[in-house]
């Protein structure tokens, strides 16, 4: 915990006010920053010296101010549940939250209303209670560890790790961490050899089996450093899978060559290209998001590469995920000066409401078979 307290940083640096052009654009930036608080860690800092790409992604803009988004895109929140941290949304997993906020903000990040706003972590009493509700479940096999940041406090997580592995109901654990990118150091051996016992394959009785993997989060191969690729070693060479999931962000990594080589350079070290998702309509990132035909361009060139290094597609309506296959038609709806894309999801809206225990979200309707259709922002190529 002392580590984690030190590496963390609170941005205060001038390095801040990089895409500031002028004395306006740095008052500009000050407004951003009181809106969508900017922080990075000592490692980020040092990469920020090497890479735009990574700068874009953490350092404020001054567009940040001009918005089409919604604060809460996913329309994730506690409010999903009446227990602190938890959220089931879909029929066999769970989501839950030991930590709101994270050593590094990502300009672009979905959960902003939430990771930015100094949201209490939850307490070993209400991980108790989380354990207790989780258990009666009897649909749910799967826990995600989500953030904000699970590692900012190791002692909770291996607590709720321990507590998750006793339920008889869940066989499968994922935490989802950018910790890897943004704070490599704390992945020490012992870390490493404590997370991969978690790992419980029972060769006798093969339904008895548990297992942990990690939702890892790179968007660019500049951040696939030699500090970075030591830590993801010292998980996956211990049988801890890492599935990887990248964000399209304009002006980044919105290009056939930047995605290639970054899920070539994660498979050549043994992570797993799993999701290439469409950036999310949240407040203050319109700059960042490209159109979703924009990302099936590039997509459909990576289908005719070897199928280890592809991964899904995705775009997210509130509604939940919507998958982009190489021949997907999207269906255009215009309002005003916004486009929607406008999409039935794979959910019921019956079993929706029953799980979620809340309405549809705006801009939602149910089909005539009972389906799920939203209507997602686009972004902008122009
Ligand atoms: S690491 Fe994830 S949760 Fe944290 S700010 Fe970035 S995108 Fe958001």
């Amino acid at each position: 915990m002392e580590i984690l307290e030190k590496s963390v940083k609170n941005a205060t640096d001038k390095v801040i006010y990089h895409f500031a052009n002028s004395q306006e654009d740095i008052k500009i930036i000050e407004q951003v920053k009181q809106k969508y608080p900017v922080k990075y860690t000592p490692f980020l800092l040092k990469l920020f010296t090497k890479s735009e790409a990574i700068r874009k992604q953490f350092l404020p803009s001054v567009e940040e101010l001009t918005t089409n988004g919604t604060p809460t895109p996913f329309e994730e929140g506690k409010k999903a549940s009446k227990t602190y941290g938890l959220e089931r949304l879909y029929r066999d997993r769970v989501l839950i939250t030991p930590h709101f906020d994270c050593p590094a903000y990502c300009r672009f990040c979905y959960k902003k209303s939430r990771v930015m706003r100094n949201k209490p972590a939850m307490t070993y009493d209400e991980i108790d209670l989380v354990i207790a509700e989780v258990s009666k479940m009897d649909q749910v096999r799967g826990a995600l560890i989500t953030g904000g940041e699970p590692f900012l406090d190791t002692d909770k997580l291996f607590y709720l790790l321990d507590k998750l592995s006793e339920l008889d109901n869940i066989s499968e654990i994922r935490i989802g961490t950018r910790t890897l990118l943004t704070m490599p150091q704390i992945y020490t051996e012992d870390l490493c050899f404590k997370l991969s016992t978690y790992n419980q394959i029972n060769s006798d009785y093969p339904e008895k089996s548990k297992y942990l993997a990690i939702n890892v989060h790179f968007n660019h191969p500049d951040e696939l450093v030699p500090e970075v690729i030591k830590a993801c070693n010292s998980l996956t060479s211990r049988g801890i899978t890492l599935r990887n999931q990248t964000v399209l962000l304009k002006g980044i990594n919105d290009n056939i060559e930047t995605m290639s080589h970054l899920f070539q350079l994660l498979i050549k070290n043994n992570i797993i290209p799993y999701y290439m998702n469409h950036c999310m309509p949240v407040e203050g990132s319109d700059h960042l998001r490209t159109s979703v035909q924009k990302g099936l361009d590039i997509y459909q060139h990576l289908c005719t590469e070897s199928s280890t290094a592809i991964p899904h597609y995705v775009y997210a309506p509130s509604g939940g995920k919507v998958h982009v296959g190489p021949d997907t038609i999207f269906n255009y709806i215009n309002v005003g000066n916004t486009r929607y894309i406008k999409v039935k999801t794979l959910y019921q809206a019956d079993e929706f409401k029953k799980i979620a225990k809340k309405d549809l979200p705006p801009m939602h309707e149910v089909t005539s078979d009972g389906y799920i259709q939203g209507l997602y922002i686009d972004g902008r190529d122009d």
